[in-house]
């Protein structure tokens, strides 16, 4: 509660108020209303994004590990006819409760997802598609943009990133790839630049923005074959360099594998690790040999640098210090350049590397947290290169990839960048069930999917909606089902370990203020023959880049009980500031209690989510 006093000997106080209203969306599939109450937040989001890959990208790594594929079709453009292959899930995260697709169209490509398009002609999905600046940007913030761009609206509007908004809530954040640390994934979930290839800017960003752990490729001083090489500053400026790792940052500077062993091994964890494998741009996929696409994966030797699931274990060990919970992402960011290059062979060893990172968090969320207070994502940004089995094209539409374990799958290429196909998403853990929610759509093929903004909207519910202004303002929060929902909505309020609760459906919901004290105690002369009023104002309800108007929100305030016969305000809304009670000279005296039946209508185009608002309550002296 705020208090300002115009006089100036004010003595009054009010019982200080700290509560949030909690309004709790129950999807129709819930039983009763009391899973409402039990609708689990993660303490921990970890999102895992293997770049470029579609269905098939994720198959033909499980052919060539397992002789099986889990996503395979047939389907002719000329009859319709759709037939899916026996599924046989190959990897840990295809046996997850949640398992839907996501489409990732730019706001500058094709800007549609339509699904009779996509699989009625075989060219409709290869052009005007996003790349993964902007698909970054949806993913990190639950907007879309234009190709190119980080973190900014088509418009220029700065967009607010899961991982300011992490921070804001106290939360650690880690980004982690095998490609460029400050490659356009990573940074789309920190930065803002209008120009995704300015990485050197990027890097300056990403390193003062305040996160945790930074890691990835990027080295200056080493090439992709793990060799040492005279300075090249194309992805970080030398004087970011010099500073970061001479320890003139927040971070402990890592970069050999022995380092990232031990901190994947929990032996020496620093509160903050920049982390830059010793190669010039990728962990593997450059390395020496890369000609050579009919070899057999790991035919070619390795570089002896860490592997993306060392990275992201000894990211965990840094983020997993604190009370607050964490947000990280894991890049897998090579599998796109395996497939914008057409290359079967490391496609297989760089999505087997994303495979073993997941593996890598599954067992750490099993062994050192648990699935309900940590969420985990496994998805892709966009599909590239693609990918389809033998004989697809024009003529002959989609046909199944086959393959045997330990012989490249039967495949073939037909782009070299990124197509509009449909992207796998799966789910495990606390709030899994939103993203499954949320994919509200229908794919003739793949079934639901959601949106990749939908992603980036989910993050923000768990992490809440900031532009929290003070601390001890009254904090709101209501969480808007996306869609006229079929099941109840239903709101509580939290005051002083009472739950108020308040109930509602459809576009009208009801809660109560918590109890408002105003106690005056003042002699004649410190109040001037004069009363008090009591006023509030609201925010505007925010999800992530989305608002709610404060003049959504209404109050009827009530005077609870007064000493002296204290009068309560009419009904207003909260936009701008309402009178909640006033008292003059004779009716001022000893305790007034006040309370407020607020309202929120929901506009029936209002996106789905939780949003954030908080009302500041101001005490004047009618001076
Ligand atoms: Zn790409």
């Amino acid at each position: 509660m705020h208090r300002r006093a115009h006089t100036r000997a004010c003595t009054l106080t009010a019982t200080s108020v700290a509560a949030g209203l909690v309004l709790a969306s129950v999807p129709a599939v819930a039983a009763s209303a009391a899973d409402a109450d039990a609708a689990s937040v993660p303490k921990n989001v970890i999102l895992m994004i293997s770049d470029g890959a579609g269905y098939n990208q994720f198959d033909a790594a499980s052919l060539y590990e397992h002789g099986t594929s889990a996503h395979q079709v047939a389907v002719d453009p000329a009859t319709g006819a759709i037939a899916h292959e026996a599924a046989t899930p190959g990897q840990v995260y295809e046996t997850w409760p949640v398992q839907v697709a996501q489409s990732h169209y730019s706001a500058s490509g094709r800007a549609e997802y339509v699904t009779e398009k996509a699989w009625g002609d075989f060219g409709w999905v290869a052009s005007g598609a996003t790349d993964s600046a902007a698909a970054g940007t949806a993913l990190g913030t639950g907007v879309k943009t234009n190709n190119g761009t980080l973190g900014f609206a088509p418009g220029g509007d700065r967009l607010l990133t899961v991982g300011e908004q992490a921070q804001e809530v106290g939360k650690k954040v880690g980004l982690v790839t095998s490609v460029p640390f400050n490659h356009a994934t990573p940074a789309g979930f920190i930065a803002h630049n209008a120009d995704r290839n300015d990485y050197q800017g990027l890097a300056a960003e990403m390193i003062d923005s305040g996160v945790d752990v930074l890691m990835g490729g990027g080295h200056p001083m080493y090439t992709d074959a793990h060799e040492p090489r005279p300075a090249d500053w194309t992805w970080i400026a030398q004087r970011d360099y010099e500073r970061v790792s001479t320890g003139a940052t927040p971070f402990t500077f890592i970069e050999d594998k022995a380092d990232f062993d031990a901190l994947a091994a929990g032996t020496a964890v620093p509160d903050k690790v920049f982390g830059l494998a010793q190669v010039a741009e990728t962990l593997q996929y450059n390395r020496p040999g890369l000609a050579n696409d009919t070899a057999l994966p790991y035919t070619d030797p390795a570089n002896d640098v860490a592997d993306l699931d060392t990275l992201a274990r000894g990211a965990l060990n840094v983020l997993d210090t604190g009370d607050e919970g964490f947000f990280l992402m894991v890049e897998g960011g090579a599998v796109d350049w395996a497939g914008h290059a057409n290359q079967t062979t490391r496609l297989v060893e760089e999505q087997i590397a994303f495979n073993d990172a997941v593996e890598a968090v599954e067992s750490w969320v099993e062994e050192n947290s648990s699935w309900d207070e940590t969420l985990v994502i496994v998805t892709a940004d966009h599909e590239t290169g693609y990918l389809a089995g033998a004989g697809a094209g024009a003529e002959t539409g989609w046909t199944p990839m086959t393959g045997a374990a330990g012989q490249l799958p039967d495949l073939t290429w037909h782009s070299g960048g990124h197509t509009n196909a449909l992207v796998p998403l799966f789910a495990k853990g606390a709030g899994a069930d939103v993203l499954e929610a949320r994919a509200d759509q229908w794919d003739l093929v793949r079934g639901a999917y959601l949106d990749n903004t939908a992603i980036g909207e989910t993050i923000f519910d768990v992490l809440g909606h900031g532009e929290r202004s003070s601390a001890d303002a009254v904090a709101l929060e209501a969480t808007i089902a996306g869609q006229p929902a079929d099941g109840a909505l239903s709101l509580s309020v939290a005051g002083h370990g009472e739950r108020v609760s308040f109930g509602g459906s459809g576009a009208d919901l009801d809660a109560t203020l918590p109890l408002v004290t105003v106690a005056d105690t003042r002699n004649e002369v410190h109040a001037q023959g004069r009363g008090w009023t009591l006023a509030g104002t609201a925010t505007d309800f925010v999800a992530g880049n989305r608002t709610l108007s404060a003049e959504n929100l209404a109050w009827a305030p009530r005077i609870v009980r007064s000493e002296a016969g204290a009068a309560a305000g009419g009904r207003a809304t909260l936009a701008a500031p309402a009178t909640l009670a006033t008292a003059d000279r004779t009716s001022r005296l000893g305790s007034t209690v006040i309370g407020a039946d607020l309202d929120l209508t929901v506009p029936a185009d209002a996106a789905g989510g939780r949003y954030g608002s908080e009302i500041t309550l101001t005490l004047f002296a009618q001076d």
